[in-house]
């Protein structure tokens, strides 16, 4: 892996190999590479993908399980990444689906979340996300956890952490609140590395190409 050091700016291609399940596939980080910050899971992640910018829209489908009580749970699991980021990672709720880049719904028949989304494969940039949010059992912790894991997904991050301490690791235990770790901020920092390393990101030259989709589940095996 070539590194540059230095004033000059850095730009490494990172390639991340799939892990099982969806097969190889890559993503293309510029700026900088899995060894800026540390400790990290990159390695471990199928992709790691990014917004272009900030604020990016989350939109809640009001549909019949939506309320706002778990509308205000869901934010403030996503507002652990904007807290722990510094307000790097910043979001912006809007009234409608069409201006959302996030769109985000409640599921009653399960515990556990559900992420997909749309993105360039050369670039790695993400065109829109759907989260899903379990909410079975209705417990406020539980579904605060999870809106926070989906949301680190929603952020970029294609796969899990292997230690059972991260936020992004694949299952929980009910009742126990989650946080982010060190491991999940580095891996996050790495996707937005231009933002913390005061850098320019390399524009994305995707040309015609077309976006594609990937889903990730969540949750207990069982
Ligand atoms: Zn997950």
């Amino acid at each position: 892996m070539p590194r540059v050091y230095g004033a000059a700016v850095v730009v490494v291609t990172l390639l991340l190999t799939g892990c099982g399940g969806g097969g190889a596939r890559s993503s293309e980080l510029r700026v900088c590479s899995a060894d800026t910050f540390v400790p990290n899971y990159v390695p471990q992640l199928e992709r790691l993908l990014y917004w272009e910018r900030f604020p990016v829209t989350v939109y809640f489908e009001r549909d019949a399980n939506y309320s706002d009580y778990y509308r205000q749970l869901a934010l403030q699991g996503f507002d652990q990444w904007v807290q722990a980021t510094g307000f790097v990672v910043r979001y912006r709720q809007v009234d409608s689906p069409d201006a959302a880049q996030i769109k985000v719904y409640f599921k009653p028949d399960t515990r556990n979340g559900l992420t997909t989304y749309t993105y360039y494969p050369s670039s790695g940039r993400l065109v829109s996300a759907k989260v899903e949010i379990g909410i079975q059992g209705g417990n406020p912790i539980d579904i605060r956890s999870v809106a926070a894991h989906e949301f680190g997904h929603a952020l970029g991050i294609g796969g899990h952490s292997a230690n059972v301490e991260d936020l992004m690791y694949p299952t929980f235990t009910s009742n126990v609140p989650l946080e982010i770790t060190p491991n999940d901020l580095n891996t996050v920092k790495t996707a937005y590395c231009n933002y913390f390393l005061a850098r320019s990101r390399v524009a994305p030259r995707e040309g015609g190409e077309r976006p594609v989709q990937a889903t990730i589940r969540c949750g207990c095996p069982y």
